[in-house]
């Protein structure tokens, strides 16, 4: 069996062997990229090579990069746990060619990697092309084996790729893999027709081609380029014959190890499909959200109310939430984040020498959200109460406002407890609601947004740097893996 590790490596080897540059993985936070929260594609630490504003050494390049899709265009996490496919952090195989190739090697690579060094069957892959790409559905029918009745024409929604709202973009096309009959969603399946996961979307071709600005105008870049994608987690699963990411190597030990850690519990994986077992659902929950917290604070983020620490803290609060509902301990995810360090850090250094440091945060954010958890939920049964006896199905904007301000429950766990019961939540009142406390807070500013990270951070951050915390001097985009 291929391990997710081996995956990575031969991608990296093979597209070294075809002329590319192996450049290690930048940070999940965008470089000089304001317009980017975190970095969701292979693609975010070129986009100035795409755009013409720089130049490196090389016009081939191949990474295997950190991706986080929380927030913004691209945003995975009500899926997370409810698909086979979806993580909020994940790494993305890519391969970049700035101005040198086009579309027809860039299939005729994806192709070779995928049947002769994978070794994938030839007869389940599928393909998909924009809308009006003639030349590309040529090139497919001309280098490869997918015949005519398998390559699919699709709309801008699925076929026309975009970073976000602005930059480098273009039409693209896409590798899919049946994964077989039993897995259909029923009369309607199909590619461009639904959305389950017996047609797995595992490599994207992007043309780039355009650069879009605020308007949405978009013109064209200097050289046609190539910029392509490929989720790890899918190809690891599809290679280890399992249809769920979650069942692939990279997932299951981290999974074996969340249930040990509530021997009471007895909890056990039952590998049910999405949406259909509470345990399995929050097991994946918290696996990948362990995953994403270790990764983000390994790159020097810190929970905090404001943009991306933010996020951060929702990840983190949403993992302790679905893990005591399961009936894990006090603090468990500080555990979780050591386990992905073990399982990943061989790959990710940073992860290694920011471990101890890494630790004591998450147990820190735990111990402060335990304290407040069962009276904000005490809270919010009254609230479903009282709702029932009134007849009513949606919860006041001010109480999800209380929920957040008091008791540090962020919208989506509100939003993910009350949909289960069969409620609604204001939403326009809680931000209604979050405007007037910022409004507040504008009146009382003394800190600095996401630099405020309340004292005890402070000094939490301070004595890590103190002692372990090396993470920022090893981490340096441009430094190579080999
Ligand atoms: P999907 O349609 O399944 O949501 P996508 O079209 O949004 O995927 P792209 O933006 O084309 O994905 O990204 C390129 C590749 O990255 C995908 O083909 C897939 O293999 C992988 N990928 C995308 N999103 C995720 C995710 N949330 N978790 C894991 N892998 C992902
Ligand atoms: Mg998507
Ligand atoms: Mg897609
Ligand atoms: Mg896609």
């Amino acid at each position: 069996m291929l391990s997710a590790s081996e995956i990575r490596s031969r991608f990296l080897k093979f597209f070294l062997s075809q002329g590319h540059e192996i450049v290690r993985s930048s940070s999940l936070i965008p470089r000089e990229d304001p317009s980017l929260l975190f970095t969701n594609a292979g693609m975010v630490q070129f986009k100035k090579v795409f755009l013409g504003q720089e130049k490196r050494t090389y016009n081939r390049a191949t990474t295997s990069q950190k991706c986080l899709r929380v927030g913004g265009k691209h945003n995975d996490l009500e899926n997370v746990g409810r698909t086979a496919r979806h993580h909020t952090f994940f790494e993305m195989l890519g391969n970049f060619s700035f101005g040198n190739y086009f579309k027809e090697d860039a299939i005729k690579f994806a192709w070779r990697f995928l049947t002769e060094d994978l070794k994938l069957p030839k007869e389940k892959l599928y393909a998909t092309v924009f809308q009006d790409d003639d030349e590309a559905e040529q090139l497919w029918l001309k280098h490869t084996e997918v015949p005519a009745e398998r390559i699919f024409r699709m709309g801008e929604k699925d076929n026309f790729w975009s970073m976000g709202d602005t930059g480098p973009c273009g039409p693209c096309s896409e590798i899919l893999i049946d994964q077989g009959e039993e897995l259909t969603c029923g009369p309607n399946c199909g590619i461009g027709k639904c959305d389950c996961d017996r047609y797995l979307e595992i490599w994207n071709l992007v043309f780039m081609q355009y650069n879009q600005d605020e308007t949405g105008k978009r013109t064209p870049l200097p050289n046609p380029s190539i910029d392509t994608g490929m989720g790890l987690e899918r190809i690891a699963a599809v290679c280890q014959n399992k249809h769920s990411n979650f069942d692939s190597d990279l997932f299951q030990a981290i999974i074996q190890y969340a249930c040990t850690l509530a021997p009471k519990a007895n909890l056990k994986y039952s590998h049910s499909s999405p949406d259909t077992n509470d345990i399995d659902t929050a097991l994946r929950v918290i696996a990948d959200h362990s995953r994403s917290a270790a990764f983000m604070i390994a790159d020097g983020i810190m929970p905090s109310n404001e943009g991306r620490g933010y996020v951060l803290r929702r990840l983190i609060r949403r993992a302790y939430r679905f893990g005591r509902l399961i009936g894990m301990p006090e603090c468990f995810l500080y555990l979780m984040a050591a386990k992905v360090v073990e399982v990943m850090g061989a790959d990710y250094t940073e992860l290694t020498s920011s471990a101890e440091f890494m630790a004591r945060v998450i147990k820190e954010e735990e111990e402060r959200f335990s304290k407040t958890l069962d009276k904000g939920l005490a809270l919010l049964e009254e609230e479903f109460s009282a709702l029932k006896s009134q007849n009513k199905t949606c919860i006041d904007g001010l109480v999800a406002f209380k929920l957040y301000d008091t008791y540090g429950f962020p919208l989506d766990i509100v939003n993910d407890l009350a949909s289960k019961r069969g409620f609604s939540v204001d939403e326009d009142g809680f931000k209604e609601q979050m405007n007037a406390q910022k409004q507040r807070a504008k009146a009382a500013w003394k800190g600095s947004g996401e630099l405020d990270l309340g004292s005890r951070f402070q000094t939490l951050l301070e004595e890590g740097l103190r002692s372990e915390f090396s993470g920022y001097t090893q981490l340096n985009d441009e430094s190579r893996i080999i």
